[in-house]
């Protein structure tokens, strides 16, 4: 049902500092960067393997990242499961029982569909689901 570790989600504050200690201390190669004005958030994309860590800051003030900073600092934020049919995935999900965050998946980084699932239904993880390519 999930095919792969799609990426793992970093909430960082200052997206310029993170990318520069991302690129030229740890050595991961940057793929881009990108807004996704529907999660108010600027994402920074290394690719490792065939997974990805996305590096997320905030574009408001009171955004989600923002506010999950202010709560529990700088970190892994999110841990994102690629699904083939997410529409299926998440029937199936509220059928067991799974606190679905969204009823219909919405668009994030790249196009792709994506959902989210409460930590609570997975043990303090905060899982999203994402359908599609890279
Ligand atoms: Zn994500």
């Amino acid at each position: 049902m999930f095919n792969r570790i799609h990426h793992i989600g970093v909430a960082v504050s200052n997206l310029d500092d993170a990318v520069r200690r991302y690129e030229e201390e740890l050595g991961f190669h940057l793929e881009g960067r990108e807004k996704v004005e529907s999660e108010e958030v600027e994402v920074a994309i290394f690719q490792v393997g065939e997974s990805r860590i996305e590096l997320l800051q905030s574009t408001q003030p009171d955004g989600i990242i923002s506010r999950f900073i202010e709560k529990r600092g700088e970190g892994i934020h999110h841990l994102a499961v690629e699904v083939e049919d997410i529409e299926r995935e998440l029937t199936e999900l509220k059928a067991r029982g799974s606190p679905v965050l969204d009823e219909i998946p919405r668009i994030g980084a790249g196009g792709c569909k994506v959902a989210f699932i409460h930590p609570k239904g997975a043990s303090g993880v905060l899982l999203e689901l994402i359908e599609g390519s890279r």
